[in-house]
């Protein structure tokens, strides 16, 4: 195996820090260093580039990220434990790794970066759609951020990319593929982790677009796909009817089939939708 760096296999940094993976933290470490530096290079360049990681635990991707060229890291990891570890890592690269030990969901990193800005993270599940969602409703577009390179359960992935048609499309697929343009760039089998986990994973690599794909407002697009996909398996002039008077009526304003279902019609269509509601 190649060596990225003078520091410790992941593996002994775990035994002497003590970093027994913890279940409530979803702690699924990465310790291959070829798989995280291949990771990280699914961000594109990283030379000029601040990098926002969240939930690096014992580092492995934080050292991908570093030897891949980071100009710098500002990684925010929930366990105290491990920023023993972390702070090596900044020792060898210095004035190029700054951690902050808190909750992604409460912390403001913008502070400490400078543009260009990409994420990359392999986060728990959980936090990591919320922070998708976060990331991908800003109040401004453009976000801080031009691109997310971010695991997920496989499944996940697959809406996030999913078109019109496929099984997994839906809310997520819209609002990731309204202002961004998300890719599956690498899949991973349970085995990649330790411990292993229940489920593949995937990661997804998120390009900011400088305008959204068709305009729209934010809030009235996420108004039209939740009426619309809250009941997918309904027609839209039924699924419609809480939020227009005559959905019938709207949808063939806009040239939908009021007799389709939501999980038919594209982007362009919802933010027609979108659009109408706003008018109205
Ligand atoms: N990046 C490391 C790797 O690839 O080996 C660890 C990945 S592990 C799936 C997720 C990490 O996120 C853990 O280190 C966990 O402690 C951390 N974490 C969990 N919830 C968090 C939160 N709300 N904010 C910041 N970090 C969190």
């Amino acid at each position: 195996m190649a060596q990225i760096d003078n520091l410790p296999p992941l593996s002994d940094v775990i035994e002497t820090h003590g970093l027994a993976a913890r279940k409530s933290l979803g702690q699924n470490f990465l310790l291959d260093l070829n798989l995280t530096s291949k990771i990280a290079r699914q961000a594109g360049d990283l030379r000029g580039s601040d990098v926002l990681e969240i939930g690096p635990g014992p580092g492995g991707l934080t050292r991908g990220l570093l030897a891949e060229g980071a100009r710098r890291v500002l990684a925010i990891e929930k366990d105290t434990r491990c920023i023993a570890a972390l702070d090596e890592i900044a020792s060898a690269y210095p004035n190029q790794l700054k951690t902050i030990n808190g909750d992604a969901l409460e912390a403001n990193p913008l502070e400490h970066l400078q543009a260009p800005i990409k994420v990359v993270a392999n986060l728990p599940y959980n936090v990591g759609t919320e922070l998708l969602i976060r990331w991908l409703t800003p109040a401004e577009w453009p976000p801080f951020w031009d691109s997310l390179t971010l695991m997920f359960q496989r499944e996940v992935a697959h809406r996030i990319v999913a078109k019109p048609g496929d099984k997994a499309y839906g809310r997520l697929a819209l609002l990731a593929q309204w202002r961004a343009e998300p890719r599956i760039v690498m899949e991973l089998p349970p085995e990649a982790f330790t411990p292993a986990p229940k489920v593949s994973s995937a990661v997804v690599h998120l390009t900011a677009l400088a305008e959204p794909r068709f305009p729209a407002s934010g809030p009235h697009l996420s108004r039209v796909t939740q009426a619309a996909f809250g009941q997918r398996r309904k027609m839209l002039r039924a699924s419609l009817k809480g939020i227009f008077k005559d959905p019938t009526a709207v949808l063939e304003s806009v040239g939908i089939d009021p007799t389709a279902r939501a999980e038919v019609i594209g982007l362009e269509q919802f933010c027609a939708l979108a659009r109408v509601l706003k008018g109205n």
